[in-house]
């Protein structure tokens, strides 16, 4: 059942790098990140990995044909889910979409365009039957994509770039903070600036620390530096968010139990779970 709260998200997908769907990652899921974010009436869609597929068949059924996505960057695992997303294939829906200047000029376009173009795709972006409005920030600027919703970005460190999000409603908020690499032993000052006392934070957890030492440059971090950032920041409610691939349901139990002992009442995000500010 759905909340009865003005403000509410949704996983849809909460894996990085790539859907893996199977047997043994069948309580956390196996999609890749995207994330409902109902603010009263009004739909934020954060992220278009493959968990885009079924939130756009949900929203169908909704009739919801107008909406705002923010995505953090362009890397596949989270913008390979769009041309699936039933609302972008329907004739009539508004999407607006949202992203940071990509480095090197690229826009978010000109990078779904990439993305639907042969060999490596049948159908071009002109295919997709929504009207698509595209919207570009530098991130560390806010905006209001509709009346009553603010939303705070920040520079993460990630290769190609990416945007971190606060998003604040009905006096509470929500950030979602992937995919970003710490630095050991300093303090990510955007980040810590972005989700000071936030209710939710939602921070890229792929790698656990014993795992992190030999995947440096990769653009990732770690629970356990999740939990650092969220007590220094004051932030209520930690959600560790895209789980490596390799993590398997029991993998994942265990990070689960080692974090509600570091901070307890941390979540580790699972898809389907639903989630009140
Ligand atoms: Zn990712
Ligand atoms: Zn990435």
């Amino acid at each position: 059942m759905l909340p009865d709260e003005t403000f509410w998200l949704r996983f849809w997908g909460v894996r990085g790098s790539l859907a893996c769907p199977g047997p043994d990652t069948i309580r956390y899921g196996g999609n890749t990140s995207c994330l409902e974010i109902n603010c009263g009436p009004h739909v934020l869609v954060v992220d278009c990995g493959t968990g885009a597929r079924l939130l756009g068949m949900e929203l169908a059924d909704r009739k919801v044909g107008a909406m705002d996505i923010l995505f953090s960057h362009a890397h596949i695992d989270h913008l390979v889910g769009l041309p699936f997303f039933q609302p972008a294939q329907t004739a009539g829906a508004a999407l607006s979409l949202w992203s940071g200047r990509f480095d090197g000029g690229t826009s978010l376009r000109a990078a779904i365009s990439a993305m639907m173009q042969a060999p490596l795709f049948p159908l071009p972006l002109d295919a997709l039957n929504a009207k698509l409005h595209f919207n570009e920030f530098v991130a560390g600027e806010s905006f209001s994509p509709q009346p009553g919703i603010e939303v705070e970005t920040a520079a993460l460190n990630h290769p190609n770039g990416a945007a971190g999000y606060r998003i604040n409603f009905d006096g509470r908020s929500v950030c979602y903070v992937t995919d970003t690499e710490h630095v050991p032993g300093e303090d990510d000052e955007n980040i810590l600036r972005l989700v000071r006392e936030a209710d939710i934070m939602i921070y890229d957890s792929t790698f656990t620390s014993a795992e992190f030492k030999a995947r440096r440059g990769w653009g990732h971090s770690t629970w356990e530096e999740g939990a650092r950032l969220a007590d220094l920041a004051g932030v209520k409610v930690f959600v560790a968010f895209h789980h490596d691939p390799g993590h398997d349901d029991d993998a994942m139990d265990v990070i689960a139990g080692q974090l509600e002992k570091r901070r307890v009442g941390s979540i580790v995000a699972r898809e389907g779970m639903v989630l009140v500010p």
